[in-house]
């Protein structure tokens, strides 16, 4: 029988796991009284939360269909998110009046939630990064198949059609579970959103191999891809399996997209691409956009945080990017059209 106390106990241990990642906020030691106290009363003063409804004998209070052990499980999830969330906000409040800024709890600064979702902001951001890639997928898609010539079997003259396409709908994919993510952070959320980013960021690195080198045969693709595919396919099993080592994981990803963007840059700038601006801007914007994530600043009006902005940024910059994957499109047709003539 779980009792109140071993609840209160789970309760401060779950929320203090952070410690370990020392944030400031959890290690503070009236942040953890309160949420204590709250996991033992299911109260902070005079509000109650709902989700920590205890009878006094510990007996959680309901039909027996809600004490199911699955039930109980998020339940318990919820009470703690409800007591860490609520205790974070009267913590910060004690803060501001006494003249200090907003620190970090679990790693994460102090947003204010909206209809439960953790981060406003960022959904809305990745959202519209979605929504973007879909826009840029779909204007690609109508170019090619009613704006440019099509060869005689009805196929695209560019040579990289489809592997733009499985670009957009993995740009779709990881934008979708960045939205999921920053509204329920959870441990399976998480995992979703950094593999589907890992996977999207190793591909597009192969993508931009293939196109820069010029790779047309199935075979030479197979060859440059199999190695770059067999190192994406660990990690993203390391990660999830094994240990999410954040610091390794940042440093894979950021060598990932160094290494596309130089790419990309260089080539454009060698072969004098007519739309070789849009892509330096999109390199320079990314690069800018980037010291976002290292001058880390607490969410502005409790929303927007260095994060989120970062978010913000990348959507016009994926309209800039579609763009030049459109003009790439046609830039390779028209050059395909006059060596066929
Ligand atoms: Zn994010």
């Amino acid at each position: 029988m779980i009792d109140r106390y071993s609840i209160a106990f789970y309760l401060v241990l779950s929320c203090a796991v952070g410690v370990l990642d020392a944030s400031a906020g959890d290690a503070d030691p009236r942040y953890r009284a309160c949420v204590a106290l709250c996991g033992k009363t299911g109260c902070i003063g005079e509000r109650c939360f709902p989700h920590c409804k205890f009878s006094s004998d510990g007996v959680p209070i309901g039909p027996w269909y809600m004490q199911e052990p699955l039930y109980l499980k998020w339940k318990q999830w919820d009470c703690q998110s409800d007591c860490c969330y609520n205790c974070m906000l009267d913590r910060e409040k004690e803060r501001e009046s006494d003249g200090d800024g907003p620190v970090k709890y679990h790693g994460k600064w102090p947003f204010t939630r909206v209809y439960g979702i953790q981060e406003p902001a960022s959904v809305a951001f990745s959202a519209l990064n979605l929504a973007m890639h879909f826009h840029g997928w779909i204007s690609f898609l109508v170019l090619l198949n009613y704006k440019l010539p099509l060869k005689q079997n009805k196929k695209a003259y560019h040579e990289y059609t489809c592997l733009w396409h499985i670009y957009g709908l993995l740009s779709m994919n990881s934008w979708f579970w960045s939205a999921v993510f920053h509204s329920r952070d959870v441990d399976l959320t998480e995992k979703l959103d950094y593999s589907s980013a890992v996977a999207l960021l190793g591909y597009s690195l192969i993508l931009a191999i293939l196109r820069s080198f010029n790779v047309k045969h199935e075979a030479a693709r197979v060859m440059v891809a199999a190695p770059l595919l067999a190192f994406i396919t660990t990690h993203i099993l390391y990660i999830n399996f094994y240990q999410l080592d954040y610091g390794w994981n940042m440093k894979v990803c950021v060598v990932m997209v160094v290494a596309q963007l130089l790419i990309w840059a260089i080539w454009a700038g060698w072969i004098h691409h007519p739309s070789r601006w849009k892509l330096w801007v999109v390199v320079i914007g990314g690069g800018l956009a980037m010291l976002l994530e290292i001058y880390d600043f607490p969410p502005y009006l409790g929303f927007f945080d260095a994060h989120a902005i970062w978010h913000a940024t990348t959507i016009p910059l994926t309209n800039l990017w579609w763009s030049f994957i459109r003009d790439d499109a046609e830039f390779q047709t028209s050059y395909l059209l006059k060596k066929a003539k």
